[in-house]
């Protein structure tokens, strides 16, 4: 080792803690590549079940689930192609102006949600690197790998900022930029005002807790005019932030949205199994 090596691995030591900050183990010296979360830890995550929408990127339902009785059938070749496009009850959801979601991994099950923790609640900001890592490997529909030309991260209320230190969307969109090489709109969307935790709230009290929660100042719109956006945040749940956000990106003069988040959280019926037919098509 070189002195300038180790002079570098000695502060990597200092500033990194020398356990994986989920499982609380030594770590080998160099045995990851951030030295903060360990391998096993990272192979914890648990990816949401195959097949998923191509738009929504949430486990579709399988699609040999029978028809309900009541519909008509009429005959085995519209049989088919009905089941093929029965629709996504996830995407029902999203503004139409959203093109595209994809999330890394669960919320209720492996890693996923130990490490939004860490991130969020714990001060460990630098595990947004290797959940930044996770994220840049997601498929994407071609049209959004050629479009997208800036990511802006979640923002964060005043308050909640200062009571936390950072945005936890804000460190995971600064390691993610790079990644894809795609510039970092870190101040073009803005709370317009405070907003309640989301975290007890029915799916319609959150969608009116954050309608008209975001802007884009006015000095910013040059900066989206036209553009496809991707959103960046450390979970989804039930789109009501995705969907406000957004709407102040379009008036901002953003053109597309999509979205890009590190967990989903569990939705009541979701597949938590890769459907097998799938897997053989
Ligand atoms: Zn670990
Ligand atoms: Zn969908």
């Amino acid at each position: 080792m070189s002195a300038w090596s180790r002079f570098a691995q000695g502060a990597l030591d200092f500033l990194l803690p020398g356990a994986c900050v989920l499982c609380r183990r030594a770590h080998a010296s160099h045995s990851t590549p951030d030295g903060i979360v360990c391998g096993t830890c990272m192979a914890r995550l648990v990816p949401l079940a195959l097949p998923l929408c191509m738009r929504c990127g949430h486990p579709r339902l399988s699609l040999t689930v029978p028809l309900p009785a009541a519909r008509p059938t009429r005959g085995p070749v519209a049989l088919a192609s009905e089941q093929e496009l029965m629709p996504c009850r996830w995407c029902a959801r999203l503004s139409p102006e959203i093109r595209a979601v994809r999330s890394v991994c669960r919320m209720d099950d492996g890693s996923g949600g130990e490490l939004v923790h860490a991130l969020k609640y714990q001060g460990w900001h630098a595990v947004a690197v290797p959940m930044a890592r996770r994220m840049a490997r997601l498929d994407w529909p071609t049209d959004v790998l050629e479009e997208r030309a800036a990511v802006v991260p979640m923002p964060l209320s005043e308050q909640r900022l200062r009571e936390r230190g950072y945005n936890q969307a804000g460190e995971l969109a600064r390691a993610l930029a790079p990644l894809w090489r795609v510039p970092l709109r870190s101040n073009v969307l803005v709370r317009a005002r405070h907003t309640q935790s989301q975290v007890r709230l029915t799916p319609s009290q959150r969608a009116s807790n954050v309608s008209g929660a975001f802007t884009v100042p006015d000095s910013r719109r040059a900066m989206l005019r036209g553009q496809h956006v991707v959103l960046v945040d450390d979970v989804i749940t039930t789109a009501a932030t995705l969907n406000a956000a957004a709407q102040a990106l379009l008036e901002g003069g953003a053109r597309i949205i999509s979205c890009v988040t590190f967990g989903r959280a569990p939705d009541t019926g979701d597949r938590t199994v890769p459907d097998d037919d799938s897997l053989r098509n």
